[in-house]
Parts: structure tokens; C-alpha cells; sequence
């Protein structure tokens, strides 16, 4: 098969290793600057704005006045490039293609910000008095609708703050529901190729994980779950599309034999991207599924922060999802059921989750994004996702393993597999050699069924031109891997830093800074992330 390359782009495999070893007076590279910590620029005695000195009067702070902060002192120009600076060696969904599999990185639209930042969104408070704030509930409220709509539930708990969040709310209402029935179950299933985010959930509530196997074609292996469920089975937590990027048929008989077993079915919705407008979860059986507000609905991911993990509940688990929630009373007017002792209009709530209502923020955002798609729109997001996912798919299968392929179509995003690569070559060469063309590496070595997994998530957003590139890069990466070359053992050679210590960096952060010698060499944090 040939290259597909119909813009012109062409890959150009880094010729020059040498280019490393250039160096330069100041550290910068051609226009991209290096940039040292906050603490080693500036002079300590300044700052960015001028007050007049204090003229007169006692301190009142009983002897509690703290002297000597010193806070890095800044002009006003120097933390502004200070900040820009370091903004550029970031990568972003607004700089190029983001193929993180599992994640949905797609485009957020700027109609989204738009409407974020009206006043009567964007400066609001949570504390305000609810008759200043209707518009707000109003928005949660359709929102809420929407998502019930969309996956066919009976109610939707709008504060869960991320996926994990999510999952943690719906496995709470799960604990709530069996110990309403004074039925102490223990143990909570969980397929093998599950987000490591699902056993977490599960174990953080007090249950017992037990692993589901898989069958070869990469899905949940319903015999071996329908032998295992029992008395003792709480929940199943089953991701559907699944992580490795396929769609569980067999979910509703799954549920059935869950539900007979009185256990209750955890979905995982974040890859809900791939089904959206297609098919309605509700109607597979599934009792409770976070919905990611950051991957499906567009709102931005933003440095792990913030997120947004509505819950979908089915009528079983409703009653005891979280408060507070937004509710229309009969009059057109919204409130938020906040306290506990409301205990008429929701006595069998499991409690509280959050401080608020949720993200306020992201559920405008999402709002935006669903009204501006509208039912066909959104029916079209699934259709499109999964067109790209199959169009990379089948583009790279002659070059990379992919382990499912021949079981057909993949959902909304493709596995492949190190299988095939040089001895000594193996998934993480293929993704640092992707940040030397200008790629953010796809997610690697995740789900665990897969060796060396490679999982990309195209979404829908990506022209054909930009999969286009992105194939052809990959593929001469690849291509490499199997002939064993070397030199992607380097890369990546052109980007600021090489390969950082990612192990040390989480297990040992250095969170403090050393003051520079009085000779003005750094004992400081830049000397321990500053490595390549
Ligand atoms: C992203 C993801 C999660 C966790 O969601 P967060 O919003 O990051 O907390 C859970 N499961 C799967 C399959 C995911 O992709």
C-alpha cells in the first residue's frame, strides 16, 4: 500500500543527530527559549507594581507580620514572557492532533467559550440566593435532561467532578441500594482490560475486586462472568465500547444474567464518543455510567482539571444518588435540593459528593456543544469518530500489528500492538519518535491485554488531510521499529527536553527549591527536570 499522501507533507525521518549536539550561548533553540525557573529570574528586592512606602501607622497584626517572603520579583513583562514561554513547550488540542486513546481529545469548540464566559454564567457564585441564579439551574436541568435522553436513563447526578468521580458516585449509589435491602455483597467484577480508574473505585468503597477474563477477540468472556457471579457480587463495572476500542455485544445478555444474580451493572462511559445518538445504554441494561463531560461533550481537559463526570442512573439507583441537584417546580421556577434534611423530596440519598452543584463552567460548555449538534449532530459525532478510528485502522495495518482487526470494524479508536518490531525496539521508541514529527504520542501500553498496546483515538474532529499526516508519520516510524533502527532508541532529538526520568519525577517530586550559592550557580529544581 502506498503512502497516503495527498497534501504534499512529507515526513522527513530527523537526518542528523548531531542536531543535539549544537549548542548554543544562551540554551535557546532557534525561537524556541528555554526557560528557568521563577525563582531563579528576577531580583528579589522588586516587584511588579509600585506602592507608596507605609507612612504611618501601628501594625495590627499582634507580632504575626511575616518578613522576607521572598517571592521572586518580577516586572510585569517578565511574568508575562516568564508564562508564555513555558506555554510554549506545551502541546495542546489547539496546536495539532492529540491521539490519546480513551481520552477523546477533540476540538472544543469556541461557541463553547463564548457562552462560558456571558456574565450571567461566568460571574455568578454558588452562594448567590437561587432566585438570582435561574438561568444557571435552568441550564443544569437541560442538561440533565439531555444526557438522560441521550442514554435513555431514568435521572443523572450532575456534581460528580471527573470519571473517577463518576464512578465513585455510581458505585456509591450501588452500596446504598444493596444496603437498603440489608444485602452485604462484597465483591465487585471488573474485566482485565479495564482503566486502571475501575478497581481503584471499586476498592475504595470496601469491595473486593476480581478480575473478569477476556476472550481472544478482546472482549468481556460472558461465560466465565455468568460462572463467577453469585451472592456475593455487587457490581459488575464493564467499560462498553470498550478499551480495546470494541463494542461489547454481548451487554444486555450480560446485564440480564448481573441482574438475575441481584447485582447491578456499572458502565464506563468514557468512551461514550463512539455510541453517542446511536445507542442508549439504558436500553442494554446498565444501572449507572459516568459520562465525561471533557472527552464526549467537548468541554476542555485542561491540565487534569477541570473535568466533569455526570452520572446517568437507571430508576433502581435513582433515589439514591447525590445531592444537590437542580429540580423545575411546577411554577417554571428551578431549585437546587441541597440539604439533606429536604428529606421528603429525596430521603434515600447517599449524601453529598461536592461542596456545589458540580462545574458550573463545563455544564454550559457541554450544553453549548449538544444544542449546537442538536439530536442528527451528535448522531453524526459517533458516526464520524468511528470513521476515522477505521480509516487509521486500516491504514497501518500492514505495518503495525493489529491484534483485533480481523474481528472487524473497530469503534472509535484503534489498537495496535508491538508485535513485529526489531528486537531491542518497542512501544515507547514508536512514541517518542512520534514528538520528533510534531505528534502527541498515542496512549501506550494501556489496555494491559495488549502487549506494547498502542491505542489511537482519533476523534471526529480531524480532517482527512490531518489523519493523513498523522498516518504517514506513524507509519515511517513504524517502518523503522521493524527494520530496527537504532536511532529512534534517541528520540526525541529535537524536542526541548529528551528522555526525562518519568518514574523518578512521580515517585520523588523535588517540591522545594534550594536558593542559588551566593556564586550564582542553582542547587535548584531546574537541575533535577533538566535533564537531556
Ligand atoms: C478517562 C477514563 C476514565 C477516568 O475519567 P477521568 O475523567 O479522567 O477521571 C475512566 N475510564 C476510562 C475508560 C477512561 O478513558
Amino acid at each position: 500500500m502506498s503512502t497516503p499522501n495527498p497534501t504534499g507533507w512529507r515526513p522527513t525521518a530527523p537526518s542528523t543527530l548531531e542536531t543535539t549536539a549544537v549548542t548554543t550561548t544562551t540554551g535557546n533553540r532557534a525561537l524556541m527559549l528555554e526557560e528557568p525557573l521563577l525563582f531563579e529570574i528576577g531580583n528579589r528586592n522588586q516587584t511588579g507594581v509600585d506602592f507608596d512606602p507605609v507612612k504611618s501607622g501601628a501594625s495590627r497584626l499582634g507580632g504575626l507580620d511575616r518578613n522576607g517572603l521572598d517571592l521572586p520579583g518580577l516586572s510585569e513583562p517578565e511574568t508575562v514572557r516568564h508564562y508564555t514561554r513555558l506555554s510554549r513547550q506545551n502541546y495542546a488540542i489547539d496546536l495539532g492532533l492529540f491521539p490519546l486513546g480513551s481520552c477523546t481529545m477533540k476540538h472544543n469548540p469556541r461557541l463553547n467559550e463564548k457562552v462560558a464566559r456571558l456574565p450571567g454564567f461566568g460571574d455568578i457564585h454558588p452562594l448567590q440566593p437561587q432566585e438570582t441564579v435561574q438561568g444557571a439551574l435552568q441550564c443544569i436541568n437541560e442538561l440533565a435532561f439531555w444526557l438522560i435522553d441521550l442514554t435513555g436513563m431514568h435521572g443523572v447526578a450532575m456534581s460528580p467532578k471527573a470519571g473517577a468521580h463518576g464512578e465513585l458516585c455510581g458505585l456509591l449509589c450501588i452500596r446504598a441500594a444493596l444496603e437498603a435491602r440489608g444485602d452485604a455483597r462484597e465483591v465487585v467484577l471488573v474485566p482485565e482490560s479495564a482503566h486502571g480508574t475501575n478497581p481503584a473505585t471499586a476498592a475504595f468503597c470496601g469491595y473486593r475486586v476480581e478480575d473478569i477474563p477476556a476472550t481472544k477477540d478482546g472482549r468481556v468472556d460472558l461465560g466465565a462472568l455468568k460462572a463467577r457471579l453469585g451472592p456475593d457480587v455487587a457490581a459488575v463495572m464493564i467499560t462498553n465500547p470498550n478499551t480495546c476500542g470494541l463494542f461489547e455485544p454481548d451487554m444486555k445478555a450480560i446485564s440480564d444474567a448481573v441482574h438475575a444474580a441481584g447485582a447491578f451493572v456499572y458502565c464506563d462511559g468514557a468512551n461514550f464518543n463512539a455510541i453517542v445518538g446511536k445507542v442508549r445504554p439504558g436500553d442494554l441494561g446498565v444501572d449507572a455510567m459516568h459520562i465525561n463531560l471533557h472527552k464526549t461533550f467537548s468541554t476542555p481537559h485542561g491540565g487534569g482539571g477541570p473535568g466533569s463526570g455526570p452520572v446517568v442512573l437507571s430508576e433502581a439507583l435513582a433515589p439514591f444518588g447525590p445531592l444537590p441537584f437542580a429540580a423545575k417546580y411546577p411554577d417554571g421556577s428551578y431549585r437546587l435540593i441541597e440539604e439533606e434534611s429536604a428529606g421528603e423530596e429525596h430521603p434515600r440519598t447517599f449524601g453529598r459528593m461536592t461542596a456545589f452543584h458540580g462545574q458550573m463552567g463545563m455544564f454550559t460548555r457541554a450544553l453549548t456543544y449538544i444544542l449546537s449538534h442538536g439530536a442528527d449532530g451528535l448522531r453524526q459525532v459517533a458516526e464520524d469518530s468511528v470513521l476515522n478510528a477505521n480509516y487509521i485502522l486500516r491504514s497501518l495495518e500492514d505495518v503495525l500489528d493489529a491484534p483485533f482487526a480481523h474481528s472487524g470494524p473497530c469503534m472509535h479508536e484503534a489498537i495496535f500492538s508491538d508485535k513485529g518490531f526489531a528486537e531491542g525496539l518497542s512501544t515507547i521508541d514508536v512514541a517518542k519518535g512520534l514528538i520528533d514529527e510534531g505528534f502527541h504520542p498515542m496512549t501506550m501500553y494501556f489496555p494491559l491485554v495488549v502487549h506494547g498496546a498502542m491505542l489511537v483515538e482519533p476523534t471526529e474532529t480531524e480532517s482527512k488531510a490531518g489523519l493523513d499526516q498523522f498516518i504517514a508519520a506513524l507509519r515511517s516510524i513504524a517502518e523503522r521499529a521493524r527494520a530496527g533502527d537504532e536511532s529512534l532508541k534517541a528520540a526525541p532529538v529535537f524536542a526541548p527536553r529528551r528522555r526525562l526520568d518519568e518514574t523518578q519525577a512521580a515517585r520523588k517530586p523535588v517540591l522545594s527549591y534550594n536558593h542559588p550559592a551566593p556564586d550564582g550557580s542553582s542547587t535548584g529544581l531546574g537541575a533535577h527536570f533538566g535533564g537531556g
